[in-house]
Formats: C-alpha cells, structure tokens, sequence
C-alpha cells in the first residue's frame, strides 16, 4: 500500500464510520461521504428535549464479547443493562394479565414455533418450496382448538417476539430462513448518555463530507469515481455502505451494473419497517419500574408494546413500536392521529384521565430516503447466502458493508459495525 492509496466511503453510519477509521489507521486517504447533514445514519439521538432520545438504534445485543461493548470500554461510554422480561402486560380490555396466564401464553408461543421447526424439517426433506412464517405458523395453529381471544394472544406474542425484532410481518418472513443468524451471549445493554457517543467516537479525526448524496458510482481496473450532485471525488478503491433499501430503490446507479448474483440478493432480501412513537407526558400514570408494558390488541399488530424510558431519563417518556405493515400504515397518517392511536391504546389501559402528552416524535424509517426501511430481514425465498453475496466485493475496486452484508450478525449495530472492519481488513490484504 502506498501512502496515497484513497479510499471513498459512502455512507457515515457505523458501518461507514468503521471502516473509514480503521483504513485512516492503516495510513490510507479516506473521505466519507454522506447524504445527510449529521453523521451516524440508523444510530440517532435525539437531544432537543434535553435528555438523550434514541430514534434508531437502541440496545446493544448480547453484551458478552460484543464489539460495540470494546469500543464503549475504549472510549469510556457508560452502559446499563435492561431487561425485556420486566413485562406488565394487559389483554384486550385493559386488564392486567396474571402472571400464571402470562407464563402459559409464552409456553404456547414455543409450542408453536417447537411445531413449525417440525413442519419445516418436513418440508426440507420433501424438498418443498420455502413458505412464509405466517403460513406455516396458520398451518400448525389450525390444528389447535384456539377460541378468538387465544388467537389474539398468539398473535400478541408473534407479534412482539418475532415481528417486532425482525421488523417485517410474519407474513413476509421466509419459514426456513427466518431466525439464521447468530447472537452475542449475555444481557442486553444500552448507553444512558446516547448511543450518539460511539459514532462520535468511531468518526474522530475522519475526512466527512456532510449533505454530499452519492448518485452514482462507476468502476473500473484502475480505481473508482463517484458522483455527488455538485462534486466527483476519484480513488483507488470505494466501500458502499448505504442500506439495502436504498441499494432496492436503485437511487445510486453502478457503472457497470452490479452482477446479477448481487442484483438477485439485494431484490430477495427483505427491508423492514421499525418505528417509534416516542411519547414525553406531564407526570407518569404507569409502573415506574416496569420496562415493558404490553397490549394485546384486537387487530394483529398495533401497539402490542411500549417501553418505558423513565429509569433511564428521569422523564416521563413512554416510546411505542410498530413494525412491518402496520407501521408502514401510520408513516402515511399525520402526527396528531398516530398519537391519537397511540392514546387510545394507553386510555384503555390506564383509563380515561391518562394526559395528552406535552411532546411527541415519530419516526418514519421507510420514507426516509436515506434508509428507506429500518434493517433487513429474511424474506420468503431469500436465504442467508444473500447476505454473504451482497458482501462479495466487484473487481477488487468496489466494496461493501453495512448490516446487510453480515450474514451473522445483520440488522444490529455490532454487524455493522463489524463489516466495515471486514471491508477495510479486505482493502488492506489486497494491497
Ligand atoms: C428503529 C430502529 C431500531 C433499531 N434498534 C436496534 C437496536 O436496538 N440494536 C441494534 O443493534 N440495532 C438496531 N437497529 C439496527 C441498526 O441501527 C443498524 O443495523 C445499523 O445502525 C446500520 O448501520 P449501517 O452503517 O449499516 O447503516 P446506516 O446507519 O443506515 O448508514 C448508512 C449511511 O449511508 C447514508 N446514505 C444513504 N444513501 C446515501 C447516498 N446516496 N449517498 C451518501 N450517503 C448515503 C445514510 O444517510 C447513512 O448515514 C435499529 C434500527 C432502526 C431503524
């Protein structure tokens, strides 16, 4: 490697950021280029209400051995762990579920799901084609004698077990691939102070180009041009980082063409819908020292939970999540009716006097044009080769990484993260 080897990182997510560190450690030139005007892409805190508000990423994943708890240690980023299981949760009229009934409702989630993996092997050896996770789950359930409200709490659980971690319906999940992937053991954690610190952290001393959205990239033996609206930068070599939905929407063109393998993985992956409601009230009419308060709804889907962010903040703060088409529903409806269904479900739990809360902030990761979704998912007849053939690099001169391109790890943070050390480790080796 030549001390002036350049190197062009598209995108200042962690991914983004990762690599870009790690190239500028090995005495490489690299300029990061990044659509938006802040740096750190699906990681976002929010200070405007003067206490951190995470409007992406929240958790970090399994604590042990995790790379992101390395870099908290190394830059001395104060974490504490949680725990999902400090559940209250309430059936459809509002009434707290007894804990007996609540135990035996995750029993029949896991008898299910138990039932499914059995279905499946049946299938594999059958050699039949993949299905969706809804469909093989409706398989098994119509077999069990289920009245309408057992039905509901299924779908309670589906719900926030499954769709809400994958961010897709289970209806677009692929039954055989769904839950491929590995995890870290341990709690799970999260940073008090803002999950912002890591990338500020991962982003020091890097060449950053805000507001500069890539449009196109072209490649070829000698090394890499990529056009912005205003500017094209050259180099050796570029890493492509920006997220698997906007890859789908083709909004930056490859000259040539990406190959037809990777062309075929990034249409069969799936690109979720995750969103928050984050609700700040003026006093608490909750458990203080609940994490999580889940509602079986009547409708599949809408808000079944939301945690509360009081022991972290010191405010009462209440954050909803939605996932997979209902949550692509609410993006279209205007703030004042989303937290009015948002009320509605919280009105029924904690009646009528419950206040209008005095702030709300509402994402919406799928109409965002620099994301266009919340992660990927595992679509009905995508496998998890997907992953590895959106990692595959181009000629030796295009890369890349981002959750997507982590077979292992995707849709987290730590994956991420660790594909943009991938990527530039796979520079550094070639040179
Ligand atoms: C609501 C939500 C909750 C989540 N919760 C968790 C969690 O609790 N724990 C966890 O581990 N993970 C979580 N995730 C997933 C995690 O945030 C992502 O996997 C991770 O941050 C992705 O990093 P990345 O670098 O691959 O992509 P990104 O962070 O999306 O970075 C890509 C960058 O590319 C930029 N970009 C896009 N297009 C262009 C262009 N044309 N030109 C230039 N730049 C461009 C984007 O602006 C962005 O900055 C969550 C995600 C969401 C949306």
């Amino acid at each position: 490697m030549s001390k002036t080897t350049r190197v062009i990182v598209v995108g200042a997510g962690i991914a983004g950021l990762a690599a870009a560190s790690r190239l500028q450690s090995f005495g490489y030139t690299v300029t990061v280029l990044e659509g938006r005007d802040r740096i750190g892409g699906r990681i976002h805190t929010d200070r405007s209400w003067g206490v951190p508000v995470e409007l992406g990423a929240t958790w970090v994943h399994g604590m042990d051995g995790n790379p992101v708890m390395d870099l908290a240690q190394q830059w001395d980023l104060e974490t504490v762990t949680t725990d999902y299981e400090n559940l209250w949760l309430y059936d459809t009229k509002g009434v707290a579920l007894e804990d007996d009934d609540q135990v035996e409702l995750e029993e029949q989630f896991w008898e299910a799901l138990d039932e499914v993996e059995e279905l499946v092997e049946q299938m594999d050896e059958e050699n039949e084609a993949d299905i969706s996770l809804q469909t093989a789950l409706d398989i098994v359930l119509s077999k069990w004698e289920l009245s309408a409200q057992d039905r509901r709490e299924l779908d309670y659980a589906i719900a926030s077990l499954i769709e809400h971690e994958y961010a897709a319906d289970s209806a677009d999940l692929s039954c055989y691939h769904w839950d491929e992937g590995e995890e870290f053991d341990g709690e799970d954690g999260l940073f008090p102070k803002g999950y912002d610190q890591l990338v500020t952290a991962v982003a020091k001393d890097l060449d950053i180009r805000l507001e500069h959205p890539v449009k196109a990239v072209e490649y070829q033996q000698t090394g890499v041009r990529v056009q912005c609206q205003d500017d094209t930068f050259e180099a050796d070599y570029a890493i492509v980082t920006v997220p698997l939905g906007v890859l789908k929407a083709g909004s930056v063109t490859f000259s040539p063409a990406l190959p037809d393998a990777k062309q075929k993985a990034i249409h069969r992956l799936g690109m979720g819908t995750l969103n928050k409601v984050v609700l700040r009230f003026p006093k608490m009419f909750w458990e203080k020292s609940a994490e999580v308060i889940g509602y079986i709804p009547k409708k599949k889907g809408e808000w079944v939970e939301f945690f509360n962010f009081y022991p972290i903040t010191k405010q009462p703060i209440l954050v909803g999540f939605n996932a997979g088409s209902y949550a692509q529903t609410l993006e279209d409806w205007s703030d004042e009716k989303v937290v009015a269904a948002a009320m509605q479900t919280l009105r029924t739990i904690y009646g009528a006097k419950v206040p209008n809360p005095t702030h709300h902030c509402i994402t919406r990761w799928r109409s965002d044009p620099f994301t266009q979704g919340a992660y990927s998912f595992l679509a009905t007849h995508a496998t998890d080769e997907d992953y590895d053939r959106l990692a595959e690099p181009v000629g030796d001169r295009l890369f890349f990484a981002g959750e997507a391109t982590s077979r292992q790890y995707a849709a987290t943070v730590h994956g991420a993260l660790l594909s943009g050390w991938r990527e530039a480790d796979r520079i550094h080796n070639l040179d």
